[in-house]
């Protein structure tokens, strides 16, 4: 544009610059005409006042051929009868010098002697001066000389020149603007353009933007320098988004196996993330939660429990909340913590965080602390109480009791004392299974630890006239354990065995080693060991499908309303505890008047020690 706009005004100053020349030119013609008009006039007025005709007309061919530059040259008389004229336009065939034209002049041209009448038209053969001079003496007019002047050729030759100069110019100025234009384009507007093309894909993040044009100089440089730079930026670009992408993993990964649930919500309570174990406690599993809103996801209890303290939070007025809460099917104890989450200036609500724990285990196991400590205190008090009584009465009223009677209490005192010490010593061991303390597992020979059972119960087995029998083949492989352990475990079966057998009826062990590929048992993902089964069965009482149930039960003793046989109730949550101990455990069966049998399966002595380590601590977080 600029360069249009300078090359109108260049034109147009030596438009006007020529054409300012051409104009002085064209005056100087104008009075070159004049003059020549002037002076013929007065050499050929006094010719033209004697009526001298030849004389004028060779006069005026002399002057006419003086001058290159006349066209023409007439006479013409006061009536504007024009009478001699060079050339010689002929009219008249009788007399050459006549010319029968009549000439139309204004009215005050004879007045101006002095001012002829100067004009200009144009020929075919070119433009043309008319220069009308009124011939006057003294008072007398003589009629009109009128010449016509060719134009100055060097003027024409300036009037072309203008003509072609400023078209010269016009056009070289366009020729050099449209030059321009292409050599713009070639090496600047497009490497221009290519640069603000990167520079806008880099600022709208996409840093891979290149430009290959092979263009020198400082623009060159400038391309390059982009090209640098785009690089740079993508390198860095790339290795921030590996690292937050690490980060993210990690966080996410972290969140994934968080023992907690975790919730994070949007400022309008929305979920944004909600982790495996929050899907679980929640019973949400598999389903989209991203964008829902929380509380209708809820369980009731849950969301009435939730929606003060998360409304409170959400309208900003407060920064942390706890709520504790017990859920219905599945039974569950939930602490849930909402902490807010704020931006940078700590002012503004970016969502809120929960943390759900599950208090369900800790609950159940302070409800089990307490039942077993009343139970434990129950069960204490019984034998104090009468031990207390027994003793209380010997000291108050010995004197007054027979020796038979004092014989009497003083038994009955010690059986309690009995009974005290075996709760005692069962809770001891009951203790002490559940504590964290690591037992030594060695190769056991568990035929020695039955038949030093059998020998403890003869006598009273015999005495109740109940036979023992031991079934146990003469090569029995070791098992992994503990001998004293095990040893208990002999001893509260075969006891109980015993004691709920009468006159009559028999108590066997047996043992035996299982197969190699015995079938894994459900929910047991360990790899079937070749294992020693030991069986301990009696035709006894038996025990009814209800309280079979309930045997395992700490302090659960069938005949508690009867207590006709001795029992702490213990007995076989030690058995449990102690299989446990060796990632085994102990089933039954039982029909009532028939008889029982406990059996139970160890590990032989080759078993990978790790595995068992790993199915102990297995059934002991199953036993609660
Ligand atoms: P206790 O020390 O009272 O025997 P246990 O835990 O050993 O406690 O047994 C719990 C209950 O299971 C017993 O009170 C008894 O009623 C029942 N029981 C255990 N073993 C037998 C058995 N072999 N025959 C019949 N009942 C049994």
């Amino acid at each position: 544009m600029a360069t249009l706009v300078v090359s109108i005004v260049m034109t147009g100053l030596t438009f006007f610059a020529l054409n300012g020349i051409q104009m002085e030119a064209r005056m100087g013609d104008t009075r070159y005409a004049r003059d020549l008009g002037l002076l013929l006039a007065s050499n050929v007025t006094p010719l033209a006042v004697d009526g001298r005709d030849r004389e004028l007309a060779r006069v005026t061919e002399e002057f006419w051929r003086s001058s290159r530059s006349l066209r023409y040259i007439f006479y013409a008389d006061p009536e504007g009868i024009i009478y001699l004229g060079i050339p010689i336009s002929k009219v008249d065939s009788s007399n050459d010098l006549l010319l029968s034209r009549r000439l139309e002049l204004p009215e005050d041209l004879r007045q101006r002697p002095q001012n002829p009448l100067i004009r200009q038209h144009l020929t075919p053969d070119g433009l043309v001066t008319d220069v009308f001079v009124p011939m006057v003496s003294g008072d007398r007019y003589l009629g009109v000389m009128a010449l016509g002047v060719n134009p100055n050729e060097a003027v024409l030759a300036s009037a072309a020149l203008t003509r072609n100069v400023t078209v010269a110019v016009f056009v070289s100025i366009w020729v050099l603007v449209i030059l321009g234009a292409v050599f713009n384009a070639l090496t600047i507007t497009r490497p221009v353009k290519e640069l603000l093309r990167g520079v806008r894909s880099v600022a709208d993040g996409n840093f891979g933007a290149r430009i290959a044009l092979p263009v020198g100089g400082e623009l060159g440089e400038l391309l390059n320098g982009f090209n640098t730079m785009a690089a740079k930026l993508e390198a860095y670009d790339e290795a921030n988004i590996e690292e937050l992408t690490a980060a993210q993993v990690k966080q996410q990964s972290l969140i994934a196996t968080m023992a907690d649930g975790a919730l994070l919500l949007d400022p309008q309570g929305r979920v944004v993330l909600a982790n495996p174990t929050a899907r679980r406690l929640f019973r949400l599993e598999g389903r989209r939660l991203d964008g829902m809103d929380l509380l209708p996801l809820l369980p009731d209890l849950l969301r009435m429990e939730l929606q003060d303290p998360l409304e409170t939070m959400l309208g900003n007025s407060r920064d942390s909340a706890e709520v504790r809460c017990t859920t219905k099917e599945p039974s569950r104890t939930l602490r849930l913590v909402l902490q807010a989450v704020r931006d940078g200036s700590g002012e503004t609500l970016k969502g809120i965080a929960v943390t759900v724990q599950d208090l369900t285990r800790e609950v159940e196991l302070n409800a089990a602390q307490s039942r077993f400590i009343s139970n434990v205190s129950h069960e204490l008090r019984t034998p104090l109480f009468n031990i207390k009584s027994y003793v209380e009465t010997l000291h108050d009223m010995g004197d007054q009791l027979d020796e038979e009677m004092t014989k009497e209490f003083l038994a009955t005192a010690n059986a309690e004392t009995d009974r005290l010490t075996r709760l005692v010593n069962d809770v001891l061991d009951l203790s002490r299974l559940e504590s964290d303390r690591v037992w030594s597992f060695e190769p056991t020979d568990l035929g020695a630890a039955m038949e030093q059972t059998l020998r403890t119960y003869k006598l009273n087995a015999d005495d109740k006239g109940v036979s023992l029998d031991i079934e146990v083949p003469a090569s029995l492989p070791k098992v992994r354990g503990n001998y004293d352990l095990l040893l208990q475990v002999f001893d509260n079966l075969v006891g109980n065995a015993v004691k709920f057998s009468s006159s009559g009826e028999m108590v066997q062990l047996r043992a035996y080693p299982w197969p190699d590929s015995c079938p894994m048992t459900p929910g047991d993902a360990s790899s079937p060991l070749p294992r020693l089964r030991v069986e301990v069965a009696d035709s006894g009482s038996g025990i009814s499908e209800e309280d079979c149930r309930r045997v395992f039960e700490r302090f659960y003793r069938v005949e508690n309303a009867v207590h006709t046989e001795a029992g702490t109730g213990l007995g076989l949550s030690i058995v449990q505890g102690i299989l446990h101990k060796h990632g085994s455990d102990v089933h039954m069966v039982s029909e009532l008047g028939v008889g029982t049998t406990f059996w139970f399966d160890l590990p032989l002595e080759g078993a990978d020690n790790d595995e068992l380590i790993i199915s102990a601590e297995r059934k002991a977080a199953a036993l609660v």
